[in-house]
């Protein structure tokens, strides 16, 4: 699907043990980690003996039902999921959380994050017998986890997520227990937080504001937590090979302000890239304006940093809904206008500095300086409070060719020639890198800015893949 936004979440995930409303505050949680997926939601939950499950495409209130929630009533412990499609098909069988019947007993899975070795795999599988229900590359985790031959599931889980590389925060769910993961790079998030006494897990704190939850800490990367019985919880790690590389984008653009990493506020981090950007641009002008919603924040912090009054120069329509397929870029580029009016009484007349997190595509940016200059700018001098986007992400994030990326194409001036701004300036690496660190940060992943994959490769390497994605499958 064209998207005219550029980037797409990967997922949001939530988990929750022992708790009388467990499927409520799980639904609750999904609404607030919406942002992250919209195209398909669900909920699976336990009794102690046996799950159950609801789930639907769209949008939470579109994908479960008030019946359906209903139905899920009195179950002390759930998962829950919402879903944008990284890998596999936009079809009800690839939403989450997956609930599979084995003799073994029931599995709920829910995973934010792109397996990178999920196709080799699952070939491997499939030769020996093994039958798919999804194109996900999650399920691969699925089977992996029940084909453990080990006594205890802890040995299995272990085991299973060893064979499997890239990023992955997951809940896992059975009769007996809850589960909560990270990869041990920690590329997605994933928080530990507590509400009357239960314990839960979700992609960000906003969730656990949502249900009224204390966010305790960020789960490590390695880490593997098992909550069961009476709120027992079991601390350990799936492997000792632990990094540090935390996505870079979580930060800049997918996170929500009011949510959290490492205890300090998105809101403060994306200030601080503003005015580290404004730092490095040095540009005169008569006010700063940001693009709504994500760029607002960065904006606010240039305006701190070099004084130029902060306006509203942009107003997002939020009622635009989801977008459509369209081939023709005319259509693209109403579809784009629909979103960014220019307010003409705030920019007539003003040397205009425009604050935006990322370029991708180069449609939005060339509109808004179109239609800040038809508002009576003057000047426009665009910043972008991110390096220029140069490489795929294997790791959850649906920009996956170089074809796709403008500044994978073209240098920094050509772009600024395309998009028709009078001056173009992006954050450096460093100076990013310098804004995280000081706000907790112990690393991450860039390798979209950079090309330094901290994470193997190994799909997207394979000759079948490579004519997969040739052919569009
Ligand atoms: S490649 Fe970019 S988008 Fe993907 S995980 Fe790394 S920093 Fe995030």
């Amino acid at each position: 699907m064209y998207d005219i936004r550029g980037l797409n979440e990967e997922c949001g995930v939530f988990g929750i043990w022992n708790h009388p409303y467990a499927a409520h505050l799980t639904y609750l949680a999904l609404h607030s980690l919406q942002h992250r997926g919209q195209e398909g939601a669900g909920i699976v939950c336990s009794n102690g003996k046996q799950l159950f499950g609801a789930r639907g495409m769209g949008l939470l209130t579109e994908a479960i039902s008030d019946e359906q929630l209903k139905s899920l009533e009195g179950y002390q412990s759930a998962i829950g999921h919402v879903r944008y499609a990284t890998t596999g098909a936009s079809e009800i069988s690839n939403v989450q959380p997956f609930l599979f019947k084995h003799s073994k007993g029931d599995l709920g899975l829910a995973h934010n994050g792109n397996l990178t070795n999920a196709h080799q795999i699952r070939r491997a599988i499939e030769s020996e017998g093994g039958i798919f229900q999804t194109t996900s590359d999650s399920e691969v985790l699925a089977h992996l986890l029940i084909k453990g031959k080990a006594k205890s599931i802890k040995a299995n889980q272990k085991a299973a997520l060893n064979q499997v590389k890239g990023a992955f925060s997951c809940v896992i769910l059975n009769e007996q227990q809850l589960t909560a993961t990270r990869d041990n790079c920690g590329v997605r998030p994933l928080m530990l937080g507590k509400v009357d006494g239960a314990y839960c897990v979700a992609s960000e704190t906003c969730a656990f504001t949502a249900i009224g939850a204390e966010y305790i800490r960020d789960i490590e990367p390695g880490e593997l937590i098992t909550f069961s019985g009476d709120n027992d919880v079991d601390y350990d790690t799936y492997t000792p090979d632990i990094h540090q590389h935390m996505c870079a984008m979580e930060y800049i653009y997918f996170a929500r302000p009011d949510s959290e990493f490492q205890k300090h506020s998105i809101y403060q981090v994306r200030k601080a890239l503003g005015r580290q950007l404004a730092k490095e641009m040095g540009v005169e002008a008569d006010i700063v304006i940001g693009v709504p919603d994500s760029s607002l924040q960065a904006a606010k912090g240039f305006s701190e940093e070099t004084g130029i009054p902060n306006e509203q120069g942009l107003l997002k329509n939020r009622y635009i809904g989801r977008t459509f397929i369209t081939p023709d870029q005319s259509v693209r580029e109403r579809q784009v206008r629909m979103k960014h009016s220019p307010i003409r009484d705030v920019i007539e007349g003003k040397s205009v500095v425009v604050i935006d997190d990322s370029i991708v595509r180069g449609t939005t940016s060339k509109y808004i300086v179109k239609a800040l200059k038809s508002a009576g700018a003057r000047e426009v001098h665009m910043g972008i409070s991110s390096p220029p986007l140069k490489n795929p992400c294997y790791y959850g994030i649906d920009v996956s060719t170089h074809a796709e990326l403008m500044a994978a194409q073209h240098s920094v001036e050509t772009i600024r020639d395309m998009i028709g701004a009078d001056t173009l300036t992006y954050l450096s690496v460093e100076g990013m890198h310098d804004v995280f660190k000081q706000y907790g940060s112990k690393g991450e992943c860039n390798a979209c800015f950079t090309g330094n994959y901290p994470i193997e490769i190994v799909d997207h390497l394979l000759p079948e893949v490579k004519e997969m994605k040739r052919r569009g499958v």
